[in-house]
């Protein structure tokens, strides 16, 4: 291609719009444009990208018999309710955009495929026979997403490649997920990205074992979690830990303390010397569901530890099996209750508050009481006392009140010890989500009744498995693990183009001869060149070839007539060198072109 018919439009200056560095170099080096926020053209430089990424995931897929499909984006209401999903995905924070269609039937546009690809296996997939199938596609998703930000990395439009398997049984679905496993690894390596598998939350289902793939890097919207000998990573939504060991509380009769506006932990501690591990801090909430009344939710913490929001979610969602979609979990004010709470002295033992709602239903639902280890370990406690002012220190469970359901709720943090060998600690990066992999189980394929026959002959549901990459978000990770202060380092197997030869003067006709027949040549063993033929200065054409970051620049310069050229590697492993035009040609047959081409 001849950059001058590439519509090729550079930017000097960071565009505002853009905070983090692949994003403003995406903008700067005329892969893309935003039309809205989280909508975005994929110009042609770009396209090439997302092709080579795509062609990369589509042998991955094929080597582990994937079979490539494409299903439609325009999705109906029905499915998703038989389900359980349209409300949890239109409603409160959903984000599901959603229609209705000139018929007055409501369509949502697909954020996910799990239940039009189960409609499909029930209607399709009758026997044991015919197991396991796994299909995929890449294709736009649509979500709308509640802060798209990051360009490419949060879109509201975006590209996934997305992959369902279903299976006679759980080992064959857990073969499945292990291949996956190791496609996903040669997937991110041979797109030249550092990648690290994360476990990761399986949300509310429980049980089912899940792994994000993670390119690290400074701008990455998730914290993980690793051990040192590399045994143990984590998103820190799921990590686990071991938590300081309480400082223990001197023994004795439980006893009142007057703690005049003492509210927060940390006062409470400063005021009486107590160490905070000796405190029990309770957390009153209010979880809102899509088909129950809101319900209190009372946490009980060890007070150094941090409340984890994802597994509260998962915890709740699961205790309230009829309630519908777990909406959002808020903290609960003194609005939503009959009667005055004392706020800031909260105790365990707190007695269930009628609820301020028209609904009658939720004035007897009783608290969901929930104890994290780190408070129920605890063997005598400071906590409030339920009255203003006032605390409870040398509190026992069982003594004040019946030790609430146990279940892991708090944040790991960085620097605390690891469950698997407790002399490693736990250390912190940032990464970018760039791949799920999913062992879903049975839960689609029993609620849209995906059944088949077994080999026994019975009727049984299916067992699903869904694998899910952001092949946009994936190219956006690449530039921002592959760059440096002149602009883009794309990894030569999903750039653009992999060589430009630049002709340093457009106007001396024994360069533009050889370039020309440079060019040719490298066309004819079927690399990816551009020619850089536009009428500008030789510096201009340098910047720009190193923003857009093709990895490989033969110069055409004043050694034209000596037919020697300049071969520069982007990359930076060979650096700068003058070489004949011919032996230029041969080294970049050798690095980058197909195997056994001459030029
Ligand atoms: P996130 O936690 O980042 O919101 P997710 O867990 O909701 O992502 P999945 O449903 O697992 O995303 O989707 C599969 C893959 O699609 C993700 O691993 C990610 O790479 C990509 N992806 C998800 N949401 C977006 C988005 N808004 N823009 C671009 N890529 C996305
Ligand atoms: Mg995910």
């Amino acid at each position: 291609m001849r950059v001058s018919r590439l519509m090729l439009v550079t930017l000097r200056d960071d565009p505002a719009e853009a905070e983090i560095t692949s994003h403003k170099l995406l903008l700067r080096a005329g892969f893309m444009r935003r039309l809205a926020p989280g909508i975005f053209a994929y110009l042609p430089l770009l396209w090439r990208v997302l092709q080579k990424v795509s062609a990369i995931v589509r042998e991955e897929m094929a080597a582990v018999d994937a079979l490539e499909t494409l299903l439609p984006q325009l999705q109906p209401a029905d499915l998703w309710r038989r389900s359980g999903r349209w409300d949890g995905y239109t409603a409160g924070e959903g984000i599901m955009f959603h229609l209705i269609d000139r018929q007055e039937r409501s369509l949502g546009l697909g954020p996910t495929h799990e239940e039009v690809v189960t409609e499909l296996a029930a209607d399709l997939l009758r026997s044991y026979r015919q197991l396991p199938v796994c299909l995929y596609q890449i294709q736009t998703k649509f979500r709308d997403e509640i802060r798209p930000r990051f360009g490419l990395m949060r879109g509201r439009e975006f590209i996934m490649k997305d992959a369902y398997s279903f299976h006679a049984d759980e080992a064959c679905l857990r073969r499945t997920y292990a291949a996956m496993d190791g496609a996903y690894r040669r997937i991110f390596e041979r797109c030249g990205l550092r990648a690290v598998a994360v476990e990761a939350d399986s949300g509310a289902i429980g049980g089912s074992a899940s792994q994000e793939f993670m390119v690290t890097a400074e701008a990455g919207e998730d914290l993980i979690l690793t051990s040192p000998d590399g045994r143990y990573a984590a998103n820190q939504e799921r990590a686990v830990s071991l938590p300081a060991p309480a400082v223990p509380l001197p023994g004795g009769p439980c006893r009142t303390l007057a703690t005049p506006d003492q509210t927060s932990i940390e006062e409470l501690c400063d005021a009486h010397g107590f160490d905070p591990t000796q405190t029990v801090k309770v957390l009153l909430l209010l979880a809102r569901f899509a088909a129950a009344p809101a319900r209190g939710v009372l946490v009980c913490l060890r007070g150094d530890q941090l409340l984890n929001e994802v597994k509260l979610a998962n915890a709740v969602t699961a205790r309230c099996p009829d309630a519908g979609a777990l909406l959002e979990i808020v903290p609960l004010l003194a609005d939503h209750l009959d009667g005055p709470v004392p706020f800031g002295f909260l105790g365990p033992h707190l007695v269930d508050l009628p609820m301020r709602q028209a609904d009658p239903r939720a004035a007897a639902a009783p608290l969901l009481r929930l104890a994290d280890p780190s408070a129920a370990e605890l063997e005598a406690f400071v906590c409030g006392a339920n009255r203003v002012d006032e605390h409870l220190v040398g509190a026992r469970w069982g003594e004040l009140c019946p030790l609430p359901e146990v279940v892991d709720l708090r944040a790991a943090q960085p620097g605390e010890r690891c469950l698997h060998d407790p002399s490693q600690r736990l250390e912190a990066a940032r990464g970018i989500e760039v791949g799920h992999i999913f062992q879903l189980g049975r839960k689609y394929s029993e609620a849209l009744e995906a059944r088949f026959t077994n080999e026994a002959g019975e009727d049984e549901a299916l067992w699903m498995g869904c694998y899910g990459i952001g092949v946009s978000r994936l190219a956006q990770a690449a530039v921002e693990q592959n760059h440096d202060a002149d602009g883009i380092r794309w990894p030569v197997a999903i750039a653009p183009y992999t060589v430009i030869i630049v002709i340093a003067s457009s106007q001396d006709p024994v360069q533009v001869a050889l370039a020309e027949e440079l060019y040719g040549r490298l066309l004819g063993v079927g690399i990816d060149v551009l020619l850089d033929d536009r009428p500008e200065r030789a510096g201009v054409k340098f910047k720009d070839a190193d923003l857009i970051g093709i990895p490989w620049r033969l110069v055409v310069g004043r050694g034209a007539g000596e037919r020697t050229v300049e071969l520069v590697d982007r990359s930076g492993g060979t650096g700068k060198r003058d070489l004949t035009a011919d032996a230029a040609l041969q080294e970049l047959v050798e690095r980058v072109g197909l195997r056994g081409a001459s030029p």
